[in-house]
């Protein structure tokens, strides 16, 4: 099956907003082993949009449309689907269901303009949204299908995932398609090429399953991918993959596919039973930011001081003076009694701390812009790290908030948790 993704609104094409929607899709579509030929980005045009999918339906199999579903005149893709397979659009019933129940779970009145949502090209079924107003649309016809789905980058993935993607995994199982099945291994404290030596063996001899790196901000991931018409035997190639690569890499493995760093973390304090308090400097909060991010992480997690200024790291953290005089702001010493500080100020049996220069200005010879330090202090162990990033300012923020999570794993984890 070979598909074409369509992103509709004008204003990405006026560069407006970032087009995350044509990424997750693709990124999707490779993962169930759909090979994606092109990408188009039209704008709201209704002549030109049906060209376009004229042009995909030409091509591909399987279009993908992002956008354009809403209630306005300028939400044009029922129209130019209608276009392109010369069919009138009409008042579907079930679409029109849809719309009411949507309105009246959120309690919003409805507005004669949402009927247009409910207006849908004869032969078009409903997919539900149950997320939003615009119920999405499904065409298949003439060995095509084309499904369109929302631009609100939350609701086309809900779609997704809860109704296109099991649908599709059905379709390929039909045709008798082999099946992709893939893992995520992810990553920290080892730097791309670092892992990817410890694994070239593996991928330069690749076939079933094949191996593939990538690097993140502060982290890097292998996804392993196999290829058959049984997902159970995809899964025994991936397990005998992982264990190979555990051994060699096991010491940086923290999760696996959707894990992120705050969810592990999450599950190491959980099963302490210690409490969490963040004293944060140039990260401006952005650890407490995503340890929070986790449902549940108020079990864990008591909160935390934003301690950009001296006067704050001494006043509520009990950072001494003479160690700021002495050391600076942005020092090991600093860090480690912001950490000691937060606990002593909460309660909380465990500290995590991050002090640096976040830049363009204030970097020095001996403290270059990017310099970092990261504390961690749990019953029994107290560790302070340095790093040195070269991002712009918003980057070093998320690279040093990275590193005080990834600090935090590997300090629970050298405990047994
Ligand atoms: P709804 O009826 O639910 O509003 P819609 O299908 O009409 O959805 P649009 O009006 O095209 O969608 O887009 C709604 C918003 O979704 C846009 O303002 C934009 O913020 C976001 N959006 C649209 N397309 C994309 C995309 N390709 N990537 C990321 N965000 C997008």
């Amino acid at each position: 099956m070979r598909a074409e993704i369509i992103c509709i609104g004008t204003e990405l094409l006026l560069g407006q907003i970032v087009d995350t929607n044509a990424q997750f899709l693709a990124g999707e579509l490779a993962d169930l082993g759909i090979d994606l030929y092109h990408k188009t980005t039209v704008g709201d045009n209704l002549p030109r949009a049906i060209a376009v999918l004229e042009l995909a339906w030409s091509r591909a199999d399987l279009l993908i449309l992002s956008g354009g579903l809403g209630p306005t005149q300028d939400d044009l893709t029922r129209e130019a689907v209608a276009g392109l397979i010369h069919e009138e659009l009409q008042f579907n019933e079930e679409a029109w269901n849809q719309v009411q129940n949507y309105f009246k779970k959120v309690q919003r009145p409805l507005v004669e303009s949402n009927r247009r949502q409910a207006m849908f090209p004869k032969s078009g079924q409903v997919i539900p949204n149950h997320l939003g107003t615009a119920p999405c649309l499904l065409i298949a016809k003439e060995n095509h299908y084309l499904i369109a789905l929302p631009g609100v980058p939350r609701e086309l993935k809900g779609v997704w995932s809860v109704s296109v993607q099991p649908f599709l995994k059905g379709l390929l199982k039909q045709e008798h398609s082999p099946v992709l099945t893939s893992r995520l291994i992810r990553m920290a404290g080892i730097g791309e090429s670092a892992m990817e030596g410890q694994v070239i063996d593996l991928i330069n001899s690749q076939t079933n399953p094949t191996l593939a790196p990538y690097a993140g901000t502060g982290e890097v991931t292998l996804r392993i991918t196999a290829k058959g018409f049984d997902e159970s035997a995809n899964w025994q190639l991936i397990e005998a993959r992982t264990a190979k690569i555990k051994e060699r890499l096991g010491a940086f493995i923290y999760g696996y596919d959707k894990d992120n760093l705050e969810t592990v973390v999450g599950r190491q304090l959980k099963a302490t039973g210690w409490r969490l308090a963040t004293a944060e400097s140039c990260t401006g909060g952005l650890i407490s930011h995503r340890i929070t991010n986790v449902p549940g992480s108020s079990a864990y997690l008591l909160g935390g001081v934003n301690s950009y200024s001296n006067e704050l790291k001494m006043k509520l953290l009990g950072v001494p003076a003479e160690v700021l005089a002495a050391h600076g702001a942005v020092s090991p010493e600093t860090a480690q009694a912001m950490a000691e500080g937060i606990r002593k100020l909460t309660g909380a049996e465990a500290g995590v701390a991050a002090t640096g220069i976040a830049g363009p200005d204030g970097g020095s010879e001996t403290k270059p812009v990017g310099l970092v330090y990261l504390a961690v202090v749990l019953p029994g162990v107290s560790r302070v790290e340095k790093k040195i990033f070269g991002y712009d300012r918003l980057g070093n923020k998320e690279a040093a908030a990275q590193a005080g999570l990834t600090l935090l794993w590997q300090s629970l984890k050298e405990l047994g948790y």
